[in-house]
């Protein structure tokens, strides 16, 4: 519990030594501050700080399901695409956020509903949902949008990805990078098949919002799939349909006057 009604911040730290560090240091410029920093995690509180990097800021939101309370994120780990700030930062960081100098970016995320002989399952991703063969094996999907035939994918699987997921794994892919103020999804190959024995697009295709992306496998090995959220991996059987939309789980993310898209892509990636 709060002592003396004190505004509540959690801090999630991923095991590595800066991160711990960062974390100490953290805890205790907040509490000079006036802020009460709990030992576990609070609901209660109006602010998550997430140290680590992209990878922890995900594993965050997954954590503890996508909360309606804003996250920053100080970047101790190697790319930082979500993490906004450094660890020298720290003392500035607190000025403003008590000045309330910032601005607030929503992350929607893609929602992969699966339904299997018997059950049926929810996936969410805020950068992506991956579907792959089991076992390294060729994977054919025959993919809709909505009621309208696309194509028979055959290959190593596909990604679709939301905007704020366009740099990550779908980057490496040969997919676009999308500004995050966009509402889309992308799905993007992964070793796409273009032969005389099987056709599949060879680049991205991006839909708007309001379309879902309906996946029918069809089984020629095993009828395992591997579904991967923000890298977390599941394997489920006997998949009947996959339908992938826009969803409105969300994480809220905090931003600080100078952020700039653009900006941000370029010092990261040329
Ligand atoms: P991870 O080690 O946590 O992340 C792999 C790399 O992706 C890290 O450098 C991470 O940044 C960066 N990253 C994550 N989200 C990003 C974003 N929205 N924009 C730009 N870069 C981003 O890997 P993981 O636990 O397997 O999976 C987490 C994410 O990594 C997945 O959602 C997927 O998009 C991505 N991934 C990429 C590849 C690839 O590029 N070939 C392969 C697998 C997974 P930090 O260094 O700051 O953590």
């Amino acid at each position: 519990m709060a002592e003396n009604q004190s505004r509540i911040i959690n801090i999630v730290a991923n095991d590595n030594a800066l991160s711990l560090e960062t974390k100490r240091v953290l805890k205790q410029r907040l509490e000079k501050n006036g802020f009460f920093v709990p030992k576990g995690f609070d609901k209660a509180a109006e602010l998550i700080i997430c140290v680590g990097g992209d990878g922890s800021f995900l594993r965050t939101i997954h954590t503890y399901d996508f909360p309606d309370i804003p996250v920053i994120g100080i970047n101790t780990g190697h790319l930082g695409f979500f993490q906004e700030i450094s660890p020298y930062q720290i003392d500035e960081f607190i000025f403003k956020y008590k000045k309330g100098d910032y601005q607030t970016q929503i992350l929607k995320s893609v929602c992969a509903k699966i339904s299997m002989k018997n059950e049926k399952c929810d996936l969410f991703g805020i950068n992506e949902i991956g579907i792959r063969g089991n076992k390294s094996r060729t994977i054919h999907l025959n993919i809709s949008l909505d009621d309208s035939f696309l194509e028979r994918f055959s290959g190593d699987g596909i990604l679709v990805a939301t905007p704020a997921g366009s740099t990550a794994y779908n980057y490496a892919l040969g997919g676009s990078i999308v500004d995050p103020r966009l509402d889309l999804l992308q799905i993007t190959p992964l070793a796409p098949i273009n032969t005389t024995a099987y056709r599949s697009f060879t680049s991205s295709v991006i839909v708007p919002p309001e379309i879902t992306i309906r996946i029918y496998p069809e089984y020629t090995f095993e009828n395992s799939i591997l579904i991967i959220s923000d890298g977390i991996e599941y394997r489920f059987s006997e998949i009947t349909e996959i339908s992938l939309s826009l969803s409105d789980k969300k994480a809220c993310l905090l931003r600080f006057q100078h952020y700039d898209f653009w900006n941000k892509v370029k010092s990261k990636f040329l």
